[in-house]
């Protein structure tokens, strides 16, 4: 049933939060785990020019180190998590809209589960769940996990 499971990651706690989840369910089944960071260029089009811009949306951000560093820190985190369970895990960075990459991410790849957190990195907690992961909800017919903020 769950062959294929999504984290979609932000690299914030309450993402990191979620991988426990998707990772004990994926030990579970022995699911393939894949790791989505999506770079949000609707976030950056007011500080980052349109060149740059352009650049992001097709790819090439590899020598943008911030933009890649936290990317990769993000799904890095959800694959090394991954391999100390003994795990296949799958990186992957893509640029544009979180919500729209990560329903087209599940449909493109036979994802079985999208596993992720109720909240992310802008830290406010005025809504019930952060608009990225609502937009998911309403975006894709992929089974959602979605883990809540861990209190302390
Ligand atoms: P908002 O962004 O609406 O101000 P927030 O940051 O608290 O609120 P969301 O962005 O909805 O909440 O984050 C909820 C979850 O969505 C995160 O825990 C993570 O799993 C996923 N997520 C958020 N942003 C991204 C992203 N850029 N790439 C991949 N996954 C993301
Ligand atoms: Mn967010």
């Amino acid at each position: 049933m769950y062959e294929k499971i999504l984290v979609p990651t932000d690299g914030s706690d309450t993402a990191e939060n979620a991988v426990e989840h998707a990772l004990d369910i994926a030990e579970k089944y022995d699911a393939e785990v894949h790791a989505l960071y999506v770079v949000d260029t609707d976030s950056m089009s007011l500080t980052l020019g349109g060149e740059q811009l352009d650049r992001i949306e097709q790819g090439q951000f590899d020598e943008m180190e911030e933009v890649k560093g936290k990317a990769d820190a993000a799904t890095g985190y959800v694959a090394d998590g991954a391999a100390s369970r003994g795990l296949d895990a799958v990186e992957h960075i893509s640029a544009g809209k979180p919500h729209d990459q990560i329903a087209n991410y599940a449909e493109h790849n036979d994802i079985d589960l999208v596993v992720m957190g109720s909240h992310g990195r802008s830290g406010v907690k005025r809504a019930i769940l952060g608009s990225v992961t609502e937009r998911t909800l309403r975006s894709t017919h992929v089974p959602v996990l979605v883990v809540d903020v861990q209190e302390e």
